[in-house]
């Protein structure tokens, strides 16, 4: 595993064609688009890394997962009051589908979708209140207590983030959203502006490489029913309208931030997170699912195996 993600780093990790930096959120604009890190940490305890692994980025949409997770904690199937499970076909911001669909998000983890996910978390508690649980779950599946909000980058997007204030809007307008929208954006924005580095997350996705329980601690985090549901919501959704494309080439869940991560999960054997700033159109990092590609084929984990 170790001489895989050596030729990794040393191949794709230094591509000259690395796609471009998110920039509408300014704090991540000036990110330095040359880093590269890997890391697996596998079911049976080892963990691998390389490039910029010890690297702290903006996990953004990758905290999705982890919203849904404790949302899912709270409300169990309640949770598909407030969004969907269907691929979207559209781009992580569209409003489109919503006007269509009477302001109900199509899945957790388009914006609009983990927007909505953030009310439901809210019913009955502040922000602050809600962060901190999104946080100390955090902790606990990644079994690291450092992890913390970046909050640069979330004043950053509380500065700029129109188009998600307009997505929550009409999503109060049709009774989707119910609490305050600055209570809920806010909560929003700082679980996207969790920083980890590529060993945090990939030990955080454990639970969901083990069938909902840390195979390398034992402990239960989830049932394996709500673990294998996730996973296949991730298949489905987790890379917006390049989630097709994802599953084609890579074939593992997956859920990808305009941080430039990616978190990927190879039931029963990995927990995988790369790293690398620059996007490709849809958003996802260029070179992180060129490097999931070359792994999966290097070690035959496709779920289509
Ligand atoms: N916080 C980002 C936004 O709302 C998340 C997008 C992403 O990572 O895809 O635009």
């Amino acid at each position: 595993m170790q001489d895989i993600l050596d030729d990794i780093v040393a191949t794709i990790g230094k591509s000259d064609d690395r796609g471009n930096v998110a920039d509408y959120i300014p704090e991540l604009a000036g990110v330095d688009p040359n880093q590269f890190g890997i890391c697996v940490a596998t079911t049976d305890g080892q963990v691998f890394s390389t490039g910029d692994s010890e690297q702290l980025f903006s996990i953004q949409s990758i905290s999705k997962v982890f919203s849904l997770t404790v949302a899912l904690g709270h409300l169990g199937d309640g949770v598909w009051k407030w969004v969907g499970r269907e691929p979207s076909g559209d781009p992580f911001n569209s409003i489109v589908q919503l006007e269509h669909e009477h302001g109900k998000p199509r899945n957790p983890f388009i914006n609009a979708g983990a927007i909505a996910i953030a009310d439901a978390i809210l019913m009955k508690r502040l922000p602050k209140e809600a962060l901190a649980e999104i946080l100390s779950f955090v902790r606990f599946i990644a079994d690291d207590e450092s992890i913390c909000f970046d909050s640069k980058v979330a004043q950053s997007e509380l500065d700029t983030g129109e188009r998600n204030r307009a997505l929550a809007h009409f999503m109060k307008a049709y009774g989707i959203v119910k609490q305050p929208v600055d209570y809920v954006l806010g909560t929003y924005f700082h679980h996207c502006a969790i920083a980890m580095n590529c060993r945090q997350l990939a030990q955080s996705g454990l639970f969901l490489a083990g069938d909902g329980r840390n195979p390398v601690t034992g402990v239960r985090v989830i049932s394996s029913n709500r673990a294998r549901r996730i996973n296949s919501l991730m298949l489905m959704c987790g890379h917006y309208d390049g989630s097709g494309e994802f599953a084609f080439r890579v074939g593992l869940p997956g859920k990808s931030g305009v941080g430039g991560g990616i978190l990927a999960v190879a039931p029963g054997k990995a927990s995988i997170a790369v790293w690398s700033p620059g996007l490709d159109e849809v958003g996802n990092s260029k070179l992180g699912t060129a490097a999931l590609e070359r792994l999966v084929q290097k070690t035959g984990w496709s779920v289509f195996a």
